[in-house]
């Protein structure tokens, strides 16, 4: 029998460090929905991992929406009078509102500050603004900084294109054992922003990596897109084959020291509802679950009720609730290794259960086995806690109707997953215990 034990092979200190220089490497490039930042990202992403790259047509319908066009910007400015440039986004992409379209033009102050983007109570920050579905062009800057502009001339440039072209995403599958599919999904379109879109990039990335060195029992489906716009593409493209997907989680803001968060699938008690809410459970740290709502992220689409998939979002800080939240302070100091290392745990830790949660029929149902007499006592003598694996003998025994799988018998009987799993094993190679097989049809 297939058992993965993937959360012992992976050394996820170092690897926290190579998920932070990716983050780096990622931050200083302009991404969007569309464009050639977003697929110079999909690019680097091929160096850790074989990623197809598709290419969706401006104006392909994708259910309700239509894909736009695409994109691209070289340079932009605004100049004073005396001809210094006081805005530059070449010293941050977060300076243009993303999407801008094109202008060369001088204008009063007056007129700039109706496409000046400040935030007033953070002043020393510069917001991140999009404009993605209504033609406009804007800056964005501190408010210091706007509060100091005099009232003079100002040259504005803008040096972008919006044309026909294609939305791009990023596609990794990863063949199991069997066709039943997990589906991990993050979203790629932000610019220099490291916690909301990279932190999520960079641990998909590493985990791929890693399901790829190994041969997990589940296929694995990994998909970096632009959001909303990008799930509703590739949901629009793949709709015959989504009952494939068995679990799946949306990863975003995972790199900041605040606590875990998971939102649950619009299902509610989905086995990845289950799996996260035992893994963070058995943290002993502090954590907050949230019940499904029609907003954040690509989880939206996921959930949406024409597919309703067991799709949950898992981060730190949720959008929104941390004051760097799409502003130029969501940077590389606000992630930090020892958080993405915990949060890369927590996800092996959910994948270890996915991979390895089953049904079993005890094969001695009536009264309890005698385990004495099979040495089932000295089989687990040498285990540290002999009591607690006696508990997890007796609950999984009992609970072993074909009914319950290991997870709820885990839930149960307070009793961490990892015991309960490897007891399990034990049972099953004294043959009082069966699989139950899944009837498929
Ligand atoms: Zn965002």
């Amino acid at each position: 029998m297939h058992t993965t034990d993937l959360d012992k092979s992976v050394n996820v200190n170092e690897v926290s460090h190579e998920v932070y220089e990716l983050i780096s490497n990622l931050y200083p490039l302009c991404r969007s929905i569309t464009g050639d930042g977003l697929r110079k990202t999909l690019h680097i992403l091929q160096q850790y991992i074989p990623l197809a790259m598709h290419e969706v047509p401006t104006g392909t319908q994708v259910f309700d929406w239509t894909v736009p066009r695409e994109w691209n910007i070289r340079d932009a400015y605004i100049k004073n009078s005396a001809g210094e440039k006081i805005v530059d986004f070449r010293k941050s992409n977060l300076h243009v509102l993303n999407y801008s379209t094109p202008i060369h033009t001088k204008m009063p102050l007056d007129d700039l500050k109706a496409h000046l983007f400040t935030l007033p109570d953070r002043p020393d920050w510069v917001p991140y603004r999009t404009s993605y579905y209504k033609e406009n062009w804007g800056f964005c800057l501190s408010h210091n900084q706007l509060l100091e502009l005099k009232d003079e001339e100002y040259e504005v440039y803008i040096d972008s294109s919006l044309e026909d072209g294609h939305l791009s995403y990023g596609e990794y599958y990863i063949k199991g054992e069997k066709e039943d599919e997990v589906l991990i999904s993050c979203h790629a379109c932000h610019p220099s922003l490291a916690n909301d879109n990279l932190s999520g990039i960079a641990l998909a990335t590493f985990l791929a990596k890693h399901l790829s060195q190994i041969s997990p029992s589940f296929s694995y489906r990994f998909i970096f897109i632009p959001g909303t716009i990008g799930s509703i593409t590739w949901l629009a493209q793949n709709e015959t084959h989504v009952d494939k997907i068995k679990h799946g989680l949306v990863l975003t803001c995972l790199g900041d020291t605040g606590k875990s968060h998971y939102k649950k699938s619009r299902r509610g008690d989905a086995e990845i509802d289950k799996a996260v809410i035992h893994v963070l459970k058995q943290s002993n740290q502090d954590y907050e679950i949230q019940e499904f709502s029609p907003y954040g992220y690509d989880e939206r689409q996921f959930c949406s009720p024409g597919f309703n998939l067991p799709v949950g979002c898992f981060m730190r800080s949720p959008h929104g609730t941390y004051p760097q939240y799409h502003t130029s302070a969501d940077n590389l100091d606000l992630v930090q290794p020892q958080a993405l290392a915990d949060s890369l745990n927590k996800i092996l830790s959910i994948i270890q259960i996915l991979e390895n949660n089953r049904k079993y029929v005890n094969q001695n149902p009536k009264c309890e086995p005698q385990l004495g007499k099979r040495g089932l006592y000295s089989a687990i003598g040498g285990l540290t806690d002999t009591k607690k694996t006696e508990m997890a003998m007796l609950w999984i025994l009992n609970l072993s109707d074909g009914d319950h799988t290991l997870l709820d018998i885990s839930e149960k009987s307070c009793l961490e997953f990892d015991l309960i799993k490897k007891t399990a094993d034990t049972l099953r190679q004294f043959d009082l215990l069966k699989e139950q097989v899944a009837i498929s049809y």
